[in-house]
């Protein structure tokens, strides 16, 4: 699906973390054609980073992709730094969509996996919504990648449910703390979107069961979040903050 809204971001410098694949390259697609220069991190897949840097080739020097773990707090002013060192202007828009997710029994579990999950999923937007606001200029907006597993709970992966729902309260922290300069802070909550989040053998399951348990049938695309996030990002949200925004075919109705 294409991108259906034209923004025009004003050459604003927008960091996307998880911009290799999935829903944040698509964010980041969509952001370049919308007059916006671009940081994209990926964790570790460097073959997957190289692709999607010829995929978006055509954006020049407009997109930079760079490794950079979300969960290691000396990655935060690293990474900020390097916009202002690429482009002479430091990050105004943050997109927090780095997000882990590892499906099984809950008695399994470990309390090491438990840290690993919400040290990418929370404890990442944290430290980078910290350093944001820390090197603002201007005004500036965040996006918080949630989910509707944060809302409705998962019994597959309580770890990944439990840190997209403090997200949430964390967007609705920032919100407040943004307020006093200049920052706006807003959540998305995707429903099941095809991605590589899944492996195949779930995402071919999902498929069938969507047709019973989704109001609108289906699973959602990449490009169907990526046009939630550029809206609140947007001038056209520029009265919405503290807000949880739904993408999810009608699964949850909160
Ligand atoms: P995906 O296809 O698995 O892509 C994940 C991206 O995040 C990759 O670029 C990955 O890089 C990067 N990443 C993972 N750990 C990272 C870390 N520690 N530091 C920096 N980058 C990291 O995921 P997706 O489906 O597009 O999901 C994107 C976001 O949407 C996630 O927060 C996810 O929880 C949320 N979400 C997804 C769905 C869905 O159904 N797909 C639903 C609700 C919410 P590497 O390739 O190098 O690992």
């Amino acid at each position: 699906m294409s991108c259906v809204a034209s923004y025009n971001f004003e050459s604003r410098i927008a960091l996307v973390t998880g911009a290799s694949r999935g829903i944040g390259k698509r964010i980041c697609r969509d952001l370049l054609s919308s007059n916006c220069r671009v940081l994209g991190t990926f964790a570790s897949n460097e073959e997957v980073a190289e692709q999607c840097r010829i995929d978006l080739s055509e954006f020049e020097d407009n997109f930079l992709l760079k490794k950079s773990d979300v969960a290691l707090k000396d990655n935060v002013a690293i990474i900020f730094d390097y916009a202002v060192e690429a482009w002479g202007d430091p990050v105004s828009l943050l997109v927090n969509n780095a997000g882990i997710l590892e499906q099984g029994d809950f008695d399994l579990l470990s309390a090491e996996a438990w840290d690993t999950t919400l040290g990418v999923n929370l404890r990442g937007p944290f430290l980078l919504s910290q350093g944001f606001i820390r090197q603002i200029s201007g005004s500036g907006v965040i996006v918080n990648m949630s989910s509707v597993g944060g809302q409705m709970g998962g019994e597959k992966a309580p770890d990944y449910a439990a840190s997209k729902a403090a997200l949430i309260s964390l967007t609705k922290s920032v919100a407040r703390i943004g307020s006093k300069v200049g920052v706006r802070s807003n959540a998305v909550a995707p429903g099941w979107i095809e991605t590589d989040i899944f492996t195949d053998s779930r995402l071919a399951e999902l498929k069938e069961e969507a047709k019973n348990v989704i109001p609108l049938q289906r699973m959602g695309c990449s490009s169907e979040v990526a046009r939630a996030v550029l809206f609140l990002l947007s001038d056209e949200a520029s009265y919405i903050t503290g807000h949880c925004l739904n993408v999810n075919g009608g699964i949850y109705l909160g």
